[in-house]
Parts: structure tokens; sequence; C-alpha cells
């Protein structure tokens, strides 16, 4: 069974795929403890992969993305089970990940790695975008495992403070080659 958090259809408001309709599954736990940590990945709730597959049905019809969040969504035993069943499903998969855990997974799976602590270098070589976040400075020392990769590096204010916002936004137009500015835009119209 999948431990859960929660589930809801939304749009994605961060990063490269910012605007865009989504299903999102937050998986529980995590396998770090952050100090700016604001999520509540707390299990609710127990599910079968089928039922989650079901569900994401119910929730976003048609909807192409699907967005496995948590916590951490590497962590649990039958995470790749899940995402296998909901690309058979025609679901485009999403995962945003710390990257601590080495996982296999297909070319089609888009895997967004938010680097705090711990980073697995195979995760680093699979991230199709970075998500660097600013909490009072740009943790840029994560940047040499992403070295030669054609990879679009995401600066994202700890919980839109100005102070961050701020210093985010100072950084990218520093170097403007490197670095894009990402919002957590869902908050500005009040959705989850
Ligand atoms: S990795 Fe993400 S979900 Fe886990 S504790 Fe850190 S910020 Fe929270």
């Amino acid at each position: 069974m999948l431990q859960l958090a929660e589930m809801f259809y939304s749009i994605q408001g961060e990063g490269f795929w910012t605007g865009t309709p989504a299903v999102f599954v937050r998986l529980a736990g995590c396998n770090l403890n952050c100090r700016f940590c604001d999520t509540d990945y707390s299990l609710k709730f127990l599910a079968s992969v089928d039922d989650v597959v079901a569900r994401v049905r119910e929730l976003g019809g048609d909807c192409p993305m699907v967005v496995l969040t948590g916590g951490e969504p590497l962590a649990q035993t039958e995470s790749s089970k899940l995402i296998d069943a909901l690309r058979a499903d025609g679901r485009r998969v999403h995962i945003e990940s710390n990257g601590t855990i080495p996982v296999e997974l297909a070319p089609d799976v888009w895997l967004t790695v938010s680097p705090k602590e711990r980073l697995d270098p195979a995760m680093a070589g699979r991230a199709d975008e970075v998500k660097l976040i600013v909490d009072g400075r740009v943790p840029d020392e994560w940047l040499s495992a992403f070295e030669g990769r054609d990879v679009p590096v995401f600066l994202q204010p700890e919980g839109n403070k100005p102070a961050n916002v701020a210093l985010a936004l100072g950084a990218a137009q520093a170097a403007p080659a490197r670095y894009r500015l990402s919002l957590q835009t869902h908050k500005f119209i009040g959705v989850p």
C-alpha cells in the first residue's frame, strides 16, 4: 500500500511547467528534515496503486500531467509501481524529489530535483530541472553536481518572502545564463 498525505487537482505553480493543469499526489513521509520545510506530508490515508490511478482519473479526467510530490515521493517501496501504472494510464508523470534516493526512471518521466543534502549523483545526472530553494542565501554549492548538462536551474524564494525574492531576483539578474526565477504562483491565486 502507498502512504499518502493528499491528492488534488490544481495547476503547477512552480518551475518549468508553471501554469500547467496537473493532478497532485502528495506521498507521505520524507527522508530529510529541512529546517525551512513548510509542507504537511504527514500520513493521512493509505491507498493501493490502482486506487490512486482511479482517483487521479476522478479528479483530473483526461489531464495528462500528474505530479508526484511529498515529502519524498521516491521513498516508498511502491513508488515505481505507481509511476508505471500512471504511465500505463496515459499520464505524463512528473516527480518532485530531493534527489537523495537513486531510482531508475523511464525517459518520459519528468524529474525535478531540489537538492538540500545527500544529493545522489545519479539523480543529479537524471534531473530535467533543478530547483534551488533560496532561504537567506543561494545554495549554489549544489550546482557542480549538474555541471556539463543543459538543465534549467530555478531559484525559488522560500515562502515567496520579500527578502528571499529580492535575493533570488538579484542572483538571477547577475547570472542570467545560469538562473531563472521561480515563484510559487499558485499561492497568488489561492489554490493548493
Ligand atoms: S526534502 Fe522537501 S519535503 Fe523533505 S523535509 Fe526537506 S523541504 Fe520538506
